[in-house]
């Protein structure tokens, strides 16, 4: 064991670049998710590579790619904390467009981060780039980010370069025993992220509305015979008043928050999800312990300490 290496990858990248496809891509069809804790740093686990030498665990930047935010001095601050810990910053780009402002901005953020966190920029999409512009336009890339980053050209649609990808970032994560058990990775915490993913939504579309007054009970979780995944859950708010907000004119913040979690979900599991979202109060929730624990808001143990 003492030569295995396990480390945490941060992913990031405007909307759309290809985050979920290159996910998906890289841990095949079997979603690994962990669940998250609500009580850390929020910080979502995408999805976990297990081989017999390394452990690669996929992490989400909050505050970077949320389509309704800027980002501003808040989120960038909110983005340069989630990526505290992480061994590897892993930048992807859509090398089919020049830069965007956003891509500028992220870049900026990026190069505020702690240079000890080493930074790989992924060119993704190079299927879509004549071989004769793909130089220029990632000159482009690298031009508004640090120097030492590296720069991997892949296509995650295709399946292209993505061992060399793997490869790149396995040799800059640390040796260091697994952090998640092997049986721990399984798709019973598919649930779980769920909940987190409808709790996100409520909160990126209530923006400061109903701050942090949102709990998330998944009520039934099962997948009927189409392959078509049921998800029936409760939002809890702690007010009368917030379920009025929560709901919205004609139900319509409602249906804003539950098409959204939908497809984060789906995009999660790779397949169709049924999604039957209620909204109830529950007093004061986050005061009462258990409350809490009937939300499911319980602190998980790893087992093994590093
Ligand atoms: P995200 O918002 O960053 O998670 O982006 P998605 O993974 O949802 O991808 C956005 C779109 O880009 C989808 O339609 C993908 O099929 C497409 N896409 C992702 N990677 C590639 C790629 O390598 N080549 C091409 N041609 N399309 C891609
Ligand atoms: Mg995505």
């Amino acid at each position: 064991m003492n030569d295995f290496r396990s480390g945490f990858i941060a992913i990031l990248g405007r909307p759309n670049v290809g985050k979920s496809t290159l996910v998906n891509a890289l841990l095949g069809q079997k979603v690994a998710a962990v669940s998250p804790k609500p009580q850390t740093t929020r910080k979502r686990q995408l999805g976990i590579l297990t081989s017999d030498s390394y452990q690669l665990v996929f992490v989400d930047t909050p505050g970077i790619h949320s389509p309704r935010h800027k980002l501003g001095q808040f989120l960038n601050q909110e983005a340069q904390e989630s990526l505290e810990g992480v061994d590897v910053i892993l930048w992807l780009v859509d090398a089919s467009v020049k830069p965007t402002e956003e891509d500028r901005q992220i870049g900026s953020l990026l190069n505020g981060t702690p240079r000890r966190i080493p930074l790989v920029l992924a060119a993704n999409k190079i299927d879509l780039v004549p071989p004769e512009t793909l130089e220029a336009r990632l000159e482009a890339y690298q031009a508004t980010v640090r120097k030492e980053a590296q720069v991997v050209r892949i296509s995650a649609t295709q399946g292209r370069n993505l061992d060399e990808l793997t490869e790149l970032l396995v040799s800059l994560i640390p040796f260091r025993p697994p952090e998640f058990d092997e049986e721990q990775i399984t798709d019973s915490y598919e649930r779980d992220i769920a909940a987190d993913l409808i709790r996100e939504a409520c909160l990126l579309n209530l923006r400061d509305e109903v701050p942090h007054g949102v709990g998330v009970r998944i009520d039934e979780f099962a997948e009927r015979e189409n392959g078509m995944l049921y998800i029936a859950a409760t939002v809890f708010v702690e007010r009368t008043s917030q379920k009025g907000i929560l709901i919205g004119e004609g139900g319509r913040m409602m249906k804003a928050i539950g098409s959204q979690a939908r497809k984060e979900i789906e995009e999660m599991g790779g397949r169709a999800v049924y999604l039957d979202l209620r909204v109830k109060v529950l007093k004061d929730w986050r005061n009462d312990e258990n409350a809490m624990l009937r939300l499911g808001y319980k602190i998980k143990r790893k087992k093994k300490s590093r």
